[in-house]
């Protein structure tokens, strides 16, 4: 699987409510997307942790509660924790599942 680096994330100042993964995400580290050496708990920014936003995948976006996923805390992988990604701001990725992202994608994959 290719590495999705082109995908936004939030960025913004990280607040105190942990990040949330699904079980198809779960130990998958919100920076990297490695699997292994999950090593510092996520914290996202306040807005990714209100109203529609809440108990959603950060990831994926996959909604959590009664009917959804069964989430579970997000972690910093060692090596992002170790060069201070872990800091760079929340790590929610925002660009998910609309049709203008799928859009905007398919134009990049036409040019290259
Ligand atoms: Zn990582
Ligand atoms: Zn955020
Ligand atoms: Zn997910």
């Amino acid at each position: 699987m290719p590495q999705q680096f082109d995908l936004v994330q939030c960025m913004k100042q990280q607040g105190t409510h942990v990040g949330k993964v699904c079980s198809r995400c779960d130990g998958k580290c919100p920076m990297c997307e490695s699997l292994v050496h999950p090593y510092k708990l996520v914290y996202i920014c306040d807005d990714c942790s209100y109203g529609s936003f809440a108990n959603k995948c950060i990831l994926c976006g996959a909604s959590g509660g009664k009917d959804g996923e069964q989430l579970t805390d997000a972690y910093y992988c060692y090596e992002c924790c170790m060069q201070g990604k872990d800091r760079n701001g929340c790590p929610k990725i925002l660009n998910m599942g609309s049709t203008r992202t799928d859009m905007y994608f398919q134009k990049r994959r036409e040019k290259t």
